[in-house]
């Protein structure tokens, strides 16, 4: 029988607790699949004294992860503290460099410094895995680096932020506006006290990055990636979703185009029979299209402890096991540079929401602009408040007018609502949300 696989483990919150709960439990079954056994044997987090209900005091404990890094007692490092700076980022660099293998769930980190880590780990001949930074329990990273033939995907797009779609999917069934359930989402313990990096959409930018340069091949660059978040969506966009046939989702997407590659985030209609929309509350998803496959959807539990646990321990059963692939699924010389597609290039079909004057030639003044930009509409829905005695057209206040484009450029659909807004023919800004056909 093999030694045991000596693991050090830094970061002991919900994650970490986890995996040394996981992995208790787990022992005969990862023994019998791996062929040896896995055991932690030190530990390090902040504080010493916080109580953390798993007992910790078998293992040998670090005050300073970076040290546990290098410690000769262990054979692998396991990165659950967080953060794109130190010490996550020395302690793995370090783990790294004296020739250990690394696990990690730092999403972070990863996007900003993916690609010289994953060289790092490929000079050192040691595995770098992060099955746990995109989709918790989901396997994407497994099925996109070996699953699949990378060379064929032509778009990735997911749910990759749970608090996002508990929000939207909430917002829908209890007819409730955005910071209302955003406050019941904190109560609850589902979105954090500063929810901005969750609903404005740069968690989910974070994971797309990483999600893209598996799929493609490219350099990891988080910058590349248009965002926008879900906070501007309202109660009347989603029941204009629901009487058109679509449903909102926060969406990562990245597409192979003709331009280069094309990564956003943003709130999106999707189709209501779509497998995407579907997918309600904090679960995750994500679908992959690949030339000559019909299009597969992931789903399951985005984050959590346990779920998550689940993804760092089949990480570091492949070590056990002495599976080792490129951490992107190509030597990290040959991931080529990102050619990125301008978001002004988009294309697709647009949901727009505006409030015109109630005055006669607004819609007259609408048409042509969005004619002028050659954008034509699949339907256009006109609210009027007709009360006791009031005509269209002579009340005074602004109209809804809901329209659905065929599929348009980005640059024609600002160009045509600036001229609009120019026009005072609306009242505030245009809702625009794109739409993202299966
Ligand atoms: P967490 O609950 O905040 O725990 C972080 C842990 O790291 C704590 O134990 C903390 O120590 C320790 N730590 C932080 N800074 C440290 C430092 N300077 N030195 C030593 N230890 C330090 O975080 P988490 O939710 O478990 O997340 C861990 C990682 O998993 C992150 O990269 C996160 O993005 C990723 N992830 C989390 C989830 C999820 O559902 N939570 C899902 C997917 C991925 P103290 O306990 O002493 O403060």
């Amino acid at each position: 029988m093999p030694e045991p696989l000596k693991v050090g483990l830094a970061g002991l919150g919900t994650v970490g607790v986890s995996v040394v709960r996981l992995l208790e439990q787990g022992r005969a079954k990862l023994l019998a699949r791996s062929g040896r056994a896995i055991e932690i044997v030190a530990v390090s987090a902040r504080s010493r004294s916080k109580k953390r209900d798993v007992d910790l005091k078998k293992f040998r404990w670090f005050a300073d992860p970076v040290a546990l890094a290098s410690d000769p007692s262990i054979d692998v490092f396991v990165e659950l503290m967080g953060g794109a700076g130190d010490p996550a980022k020395r302690a793995v660099e370090t783990a790294l460099a004296s020739g250990k293998p690394v696990v990690t769930a730092n999403k972070a980190l990863l996007a900003r410094h993916g690609q010289k880590l994953a060289a790092l780990a490929e000079r050192n001949k040691v595995a770098l895995n992060f099955e746990a930074s995109v989709g918790g329990g989901i396997p994407i990273i497994k099925t996109l680096r070996e699953g699949l033939n990378g060379d064929a995907f032509t778009r990735i797009y997911g749910i990759l932020n749970g608090t996002c779609n508990y929000i939207l999917s909430r917002m829908e069934q209890d007819r409730l506006a955005f910071d209302e359930i955003l406050r019941d989402a904190q109560r609850l313990g589902y979105a954090e006290a500063d929810p901005s990096f969750d609903v404005e959409g740069y968690d989910t930018a974070q994971k797309l990055s990483i999600l893209a340069s598996l799929a493609f091949g490219t350099k990891l660059d988080p910058n590349a990636i248009y965002v926008e978040g879900i906070s501007s969506i309202t109660l009347a966009d989603l029941d204009a979703a629901d009487e058109l046939g679509y449903r909102v989702k926060l969406l990562g997407v990245a597409v192979k185009t003709e331009g280069g590659i094309e990564q956003r985030v943003h709130p999106t209609m999707v189709p209501k029979e779509s497998a995407i929309a579907q997918v309600m509350g904090v679960t995750n998803a994500v679908t992959v299209d690949a030339n000559g496959l019909a299009p597969i959807t992931l789903v399951g539990p985005g984050a959590g402890g346990m779920a998550t646990a689940s993804a760092v321990v089949s990480d570091l059963a492949d070590i056990a096991s002495g599976v080792r692939t490129p951490p992107f699924g190509r030597p990290a010389a040959r991931m080529t540079a990102m050619r990125k597609a301008p978001m002004q290039h988009h294309e697709g079909g647009y949901y727009i929401r505006l409030l015109a004057r109630d005055r006669p030639g607004s819609a007259a003044t609408i048409a042509r602009r969005l004619a002028q930009q050659n954008i034509s509409l699949e339907s256009i829905v006109q609210r009027h408040e007709v009360g006791q005695g009031v005509q269209p057209g002579r009340s005074g206040k602004p109209v809804p007018v809901i329209m659905i484009t065929y599929a348009t450029s980005e640059d024609a659909v600002h160009k045509a609502l600036a001229a609009v807004r120019r026009d005072r023919v609306i009242s505030g800004r245009p809702q625009v949300i794109r739409i993202e056909k299966n």
